[in-house]
């Protein structure tokens, strides 16, 4: 059971959310922070190539040479190489601001494992689809060529038993609305974890 910390820093949350490549965490997050103001979501940034259709602040979209230069200035608080394009999440100021809302970190396993390393606090929410068809079918509704469909349900299967490991709560994103339920519940549960927030 968790105690009440008398440290405030303490008292702001930071949510991972994590799962494998088109489970919806892009979706669900979206959502949360529209629905929550308490909430702020950190921009990674990539050097993969901008989707079709992908919004123009997904990312910050980067260069391997200048995502290498801000490795060598320690500005993430994580990265990882996740087929064959860095990701990272840069330092938020917010982590050391008490009074700051909630963090909210959308990044796959590696990452996660590197905050909870740093952040033991840190509640990791792994989001799982309701079966691989079904992710399949998702990746290719949003418009990933073949070879990169392929690719990340290979990845979802190394994946998946670290991120269930790791967890804090498992959610299975079947109907999304009721997804958002859930996370919007375990959120409200963990706040109220956190010195009576
Ligand atoms: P991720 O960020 O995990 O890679 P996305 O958020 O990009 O995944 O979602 C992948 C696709 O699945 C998108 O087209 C999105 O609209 C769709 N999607 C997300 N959640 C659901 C859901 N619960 N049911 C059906 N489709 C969904
Ligand atoms: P995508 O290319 O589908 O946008 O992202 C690929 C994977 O990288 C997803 O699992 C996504 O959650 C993850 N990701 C996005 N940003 C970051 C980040 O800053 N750090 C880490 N470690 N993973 C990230």
């Amino acid at each position: 059971m968790r105690h009440c910390s008398s440290n405030l820093a303490d008292r702001r949350l930071i949510i991972v959310v994590s799962g494998p490549g088109g489970v919806g965490k892009g979706t669900i997050v979206d959502a949360l922070v529209k629905r929550d103001p308490g909430l702020w979501l950190s921009r990674s940034w990539t050097t993969r190539d901008q989707r079709p259709g992908e919004a123009d602040d997904a990312y910050v979209f980067t260069t391997g040479e200048r995502f290498e230069e801000h490795i060598s200035n320690d500005g993430f608080l994580e990265w990882t190489e996740f087929l064959g394009n860095y990701y990272g999440t840069p330092r938020p100021d917010q982590l050391d601001d008490p009074e700051s809302p909630d963090i909210v970190l959308e990044i796959e396993v590696d990452g996660a494992q590197q905050v909870k390393q740093q952040y033991p606090e840190a509640i990791l929410i792994f989001v799982t689809p309701p079966s691989r068809d079904e992710q399949e079918r998702r990746l290719r509704g949003r418009g990933d060529p073949d070879d990169k469909v392929h690719a990340r349900l290979r990845k979802a299967e190394k994946e998946e038993p670290v991120g269930r490991a790791i967890a804090d709560h498992i959610v299975i994103n079947d109907e999304l609305d009721r997804t958002l339920d859930e996370m919007q519940s375990i959120i409200a549960v963990e706040r109220s974890r956190r010195c009576g927030r």
